[in-house]
């Protein structure tokens, strides 16, 4: 199930029997093999329902550390991101506010954007968090237009979206695409940090990103990249 979200239209609403339904029938039977699960919801209508569904699983086979997520949880509210927590939840979130955050100004107004998404109030819950992409779906595969838009709170076209008080700065922006993954991949102990015992998965950048103007962020790139001890990608190749 997925509120496939398109910033130019209404929000889909699904049911919340319907979402009830996919919780009693099908994450259960996840729950009880101890299987983690990823659900893909944008909007807090939606989030609101799955939620109620899973504090009455978790209250009949209590979850005990089991991960689980949220994906995209965009216009998730503070008691939301509280209910999440108590129940052990991570949340995947996206950047395709870099891309659509004008559409999303004019659908939704300059208001709910610059409240979207609450960066600030979701690393403070200190929830395992990251930025991702969705498979590139929602998202581009470039993690530096997401880096730019958590920092700057501007769009790639320039406009603010959001606001200075959802920002972060650029070592919380980065933890979110590395150290922040590996929860959801339950690969802490060997991915996410350039550390001893960690994969030598590593790029060198064409420049420091904690040190470039705000405008340069968003063109930072690789010079060089190796992922399982080989190159796969050169500047100069
Ligand atoms: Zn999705």
């Amino acid at each position: 199930m997925h509120d496939h979200e398109n910033f130019e239209r209404p929000a889909i609403i699904i049911p919340p029997e319907q979402m009830h339904r996919l919780v009693d029938r099908e994450i259960r039977k996840l729950v009880q093999r101890r299987m983690p699960f990823r659900e893909h919801i944008s909007y807090n209508e939606n989030i609101t329902p799955f939620l109620d569904a899973l504090e009455a699983l978790n209250r009949e086979i209590p979850f005990n550390g089991l991960r689980w997520s949220l994906e995209h949880a965009e216009t998730i509210t503070p008691e939301n991101i509280e209910r999440v927590k108590k129940l052990g939840g991570g949340i995947a979130l996206d950047h395709k506010m870099a891309l659509h955050g004008d559409v999303f100004i004019k659908s939704r107004g300059l208001d709910q954007a610059l409240r979207t998404t609450r960066l600030l109030q979701l690393v403070d819950s200190v929830i395992p968090l990251a930025m991702s992409t969705d498979a590139f779906r929602a998202a581009t595969f470039n993690p530096w237009v997401g880096l730019s838009w958590m920092v700057t709170g501007r769009s790639v076209s320039g406009s603010e979206v959001l606001a200075p008080e959802n920002r972060l700065t650029s070592d919380e922006a980065l933890k979110l695409f590395t150290k922040g993954g590996a929860w959801f991949m339950n690969t802490e102990s060997e991915m996410g940090l350039i550390a001893p015992g960690n994969l030598a998965d590593f790029a060198i950048l064409d420049r420091d990103d904690f040190s470039v103007p705000d405008d340069q962020i968003k063109s930072v790139s690789s010079v060089l990249t190796v992922m399982d001890g080989r190159v796969v990608f050169g500047a100069k190749d």
